[in-house]
């Protein structure tokens, strides 16, 4: 199979194309534009290989995303590209819109007619997979509760927002023009390669330097976070076995409040280390996020009972995975907090 996979270079996306070029056979290519987060030295072993490619192409840019479609023939997409920082939203919403809705159109309207005239033998397996957030929910305020594939959409920030838009346009798409679509909504990710602005790899980081770590309110703020590796079979899982049309929540079941997570990694840190440092003594409560969901949890029986996948990973396990990843891999992180990573970009 060849697949056109977006926003292929950054946190989620990196990984989709790690696990798809060591499990399976397929032939890739990533349009990513590299923004800030993307970065092409975490799929550097990936483009090694004569298995996957790189178009450094906005998706934007319709003719651009267009002539990809023609000159590589793929059998499916998976649509990551995104602006994905919630507090960036915040700052500076119009980026997101751009990227996140208009360049959903693009994409859409690129694959739209290359389905249409593709061959019978393509047009029958051909899937759209848009990857989406369970933000698009809000947020939920009794703790019995749980978002489901039937949930009405009611997001919060700019962010989710765009994101929910994009869903949208992809139902759209798929009811007006017959477009073989599938989307997955879900929770918040954590992993190897995140950028070092997302909340675990900012506190890990921080830790490491002795710097304040910055929680939001009073810390009492739900997530329900799933291991990167876990995210990413699902999504392939949902590529080759869901059902077009049909949404897939997907969640780990690891509802944590934030001052949790922050605990855990301080003593995974101490840990790792082996220092009797007390890590805790560096967290610090600072004003909330404007319009801050309070939490998310996901019910993820649909995908876990229709299509078989599960989590690999606890929270503890994956938790210790990503802290010894932050820590035997600095070479990554430094060239990005010092900015080297962008002024190699420019210098090719
Ligand atoms: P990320 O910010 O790490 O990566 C986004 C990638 O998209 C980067 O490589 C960037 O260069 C690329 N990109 C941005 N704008 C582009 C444009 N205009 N044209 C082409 N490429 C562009 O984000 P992520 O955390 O890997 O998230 C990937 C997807 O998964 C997003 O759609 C996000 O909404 C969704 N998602 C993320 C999480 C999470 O916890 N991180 C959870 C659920 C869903």
């Amino acid at each position: 199979m060849k697949i056109l996979i977006t926003g292929g270079a950054g946190f989620i996306g990196s990984a989709l194309v790690r696990h798809l070029v060591e499990h399976r056979d397929h032939e890739l290519l990533i349009i990513d534009k590299l923004t800030y987060s993307g970065n092409r030295q975490s799929i550097v072993s990936a483009l090694a290989t004569q298995r996957c490619a790189l178009a450094e192409t906005d998706i934007c840019d319709g003719p651009a995303v267009a002539q990809a479609f023609t000159s590589f023939q793929p059998h499916a997409v998976m649509h990551l590209a995104a602006e994905s920082h919630v507090d960036r939203s915040i700052d500076g919403p119009a980026e997101f819109i751009r990227t996140n809705v208009m360049g959903t159109f693009e994409l859409l309207q690129a694959a739209r007619d290359y389905f249409e005239n593709a061959p019978a033998e393509v047009q029958s397996g051909f899937r759209l997979l848009n990857v989406s957030t369970d933000e698009v929910y809000g947020d939920l305020a009794d703790s019995e509760a749980y978002f489901t594939e039937t949930t009405a959409y009611a997001p919060s920030s700019p962010y989710s927002a765009s994101k929910a838009s994009a869903d949208h346009l992809v139902r759209a798409w798929s009811r007006t023009y017959g477009l073989p679509i599938l989307i997955t909504n879900c929770s918040n990710n954590y992993g190897h390669y995140q950028f070092p602005e997302k909340f675990i790899p900012h506190m890990i980081l921080n830790a490491l330097a002795g710097k304040p770590l910055p929680v939001y309110g009073d810390g009492s703020n739900i997530r329900d976070w799933l291991y990167v590796d876990d995210h990413v079979r699902a999504l392939y899982t949902v590529l080759t076995r869901g059902k077009p049309g049909e949404t897939y929540n997907i969640g780990g079941n690891n509802e944590l409040e934030n001052i949790a997570v922050v605990q855990s990694i301080c003593e995974c840190i101490k840990d790792e280390l082996q220092q009797p440092s007390d890590f805790h003594q560096l967290i610090e409560f600072v004003a909330d996020r404007k319009g801050h969901d309070q939490r998310y949890a996901i019910d993820a029986s649909k995908i876990r009972t229709e299509l078989g996948w599960t989590p690999a990973e606890s929270f503890a396990t994956g938790l210790r995975k990503t802290v010894q990843w932050y820590l035997h891999n600095q070479a990554w992180w430094q060239q990005i907090l010092n900015g080297s990573y962008r002024l190699e970009r420019l210098g090719r």
